[in-house]
């Protein structure tokens, strides 16, 4: 018997607002430098303290929600999920359990190569908790964290494999950063998962007993933990046993998942409207205004450098990988007009070296204009410049900046195409080396390159290898 396992996931997102969602206080839980410097009555939970909810929040939610082609509710309400936790200073954390913001969607993504669609159920808003350290058989609360906003993004039960949870969760951190909706770094916790899993026989056409593995925060774990807990369920399923409804945690160390809280321990959070908030409405211009900020998104570029530049499906990736990156390489194409060869210089010669280079981190950094990289890649289409000779332009234009023009005629880089010249080249090179002609006329092709090698020492690495090897083949015969 084999079984098929299908995943579904709910996602929680930062959202990348300059101060919390009630509140003033700063959004910035990452770059505090101490616990409890971001906090106020409001996110504290003070008696008395009430909420204003932050516009710059609701208008990055709703682009994070037309990023994701969902329907924008243009009324929603904030409801009261109430649990009394250390973390949570107010006894309640306010949702959208009811009338979210933003309600069915989709989103492409390519797995293998092949463009695939996931269907989002719905997203919604709410606030994050503090944070609890345990120490010294003592526990530490810091509030910094307490009222960031949050977006929880619910997906329906469409995943099959890993590879397709990878991708969807690599094509959301694209997206939201690329428009400033959050930085979605799993390590800082800004994009976390909670995973449900079930395993039905293949074909059955049903859903097994969906099993949820809460707050993985690692595209390696959740790999692992996607693994691990279909291995378990399989297990039980083949030895005859039953499936338990439950929340698991991973443990990423033992590379098991265990047993957190079974559906008979199901919470009863009591929601209710939250009394201290308006229901949302969104006037059309402030949803039209969101609409219009949403250029080309990543999959449809990344479609476009499949199909109308004939560029591989992994360097299409590569590109699409940051928006810089892809901004880039358009600006570097309507320059050059040659999508494979910009492709080809970003991929394999400028990121290898903002790599190697130390004070060059991203392609932000690099100190030379686009407009050089272009020019290197119109001589080299010229016959100018040799590829060879581009690729110590290029490095010395990531290390130090400057013209191309210019690197090239110091370091006496430029292409001889001189016929005449060339050719005298070639005719001292076969004088000199009477033993190997005589070899090559033997019946031995291969040292073919080892004349072409000592034309181009002889130019000092000017000299066009095309037409080297031209006249090399005309006058050995
Ligand atoms: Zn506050």
């Amino acid at each position: 018997m084999k079984y098929e396992k299908t995943i579904g996931l709910e996602i929680h997102v930062r959202i990348k607002s300059e101060t919390k969602m009630f509140c003033g206080c700063k959004n910035a839980v990452e770059l505090a430098s101490e616990p409890n410097m971001h906090v106020c009555p409001v996110c504290m939970g003070f008696p008395g303290a009430l909420p204003a909810l932050n516009a710059e929040v609701i208008r990055l939610g709703v682009i994070g929600g037309m990023l994701m082609d969902c329907e924008v509710n243009t009324h929603s309400r904030f409801d009261r999920k109430s649990y009394f936790y250390p973390d949570l200073p107010t006894s309640f954390q306010t949702t959208q359990m009811y009338e979210t913001i933003v309600g069915k969607g989709k989103v492409r993504v390519m797995v293998n190569g092949e463009l695939r669609e996931y269907e989002i159920h719905h997203m919604h808003l709410e606030n994050d908790a503090g944070k609890l350290t345990h120490a010294g058989g003592k526990t530490l609360c810091d509030y910094n964290r307490a009222g960031s906003p949050l977006m929880e993004i619910v997906t329906e039960p469409v995943f099959h494999d890993k590879e397709e949870v990878m991708e969807f969760l690599r094509e959301l951190q694209k997206m939201f950063r690329a428009w400033g909706v959050s930085d979605a770094d799993m390590e800082k916790w800004q994009l976390r998962c909670d995973v449900n899993i079930s395993l039905a026989p293949e074909w059955s056409g049903e859903l097994g007993t969906r099993v949820e593995l809460k707050n993985l925060n690692s595209f390696s774990a959740i790999g692992r933990a996607i693994d691990g807990e279909s291995h378990r369920q399989e297990r039980l399923l083949l030895s005859g046993k039953h499936i338990e409804q439950e929340t698991r945690g991973w443990d990423d160390d033992r590379g098991m998942s265990v047993t957190q809280r079974s559906k008979e321990d199901a919470m009863d959070y009591r929601y209710f409207p939250e009394p201290d908030l308006l229901p949302l409405d969104l006037p059309e211009d402030f949803i039209e205004g969101c609409r219009q900020s949403l250029v080309e998104l990543p999959i449809d570029k990344r479609l476009k450098y499949l199909n109308e530049y004939d560029l591989k499906d992994d360097d299409a990736r590569i590109l699409t990988a940051d928006k810089d990156l892809s901004d880039y390489f358009e600006a570097l194409v309507s320059l050059t007009n040659d999508p494979k060869k910009s492709c080809s210089y970003i991929t394999t010669i400028l990121l290898a070296l903002i790599n190697e280079v130390e004070e060059v981190s991203s392609i932000k950094d690099v100190k030379f204009e686009v407009k050089e990289l272009a020019r290197v890649i119109e001589l080299v289409n010229a016959d100018e410049l040799s590829s060879t000779n581009s690729k110590q332009v290029v490095e010395e234009l990531v290390r130090n900046g400057g013209s191309a023009d210019l690197i090239i005629d110091e370091n006496n880089l430029r292409q001889k195409n001189d016929m005449s010249a060339l050719e005298s080249i070639v005719d001292e090179v076969i004088a000199s080396c009477a033993p190997q002609v005589a070899d090559y006329k033997s019946g031995n092709q291969n040292i073919f390159w080892f004349f072409v090698g000592q034309c181009m020492k002889a130019s000092k690495g000017q000299g066009n290898p095309k037409i080297f090897n031209e006249l090399l083949k005309k006058k050995l015969g």
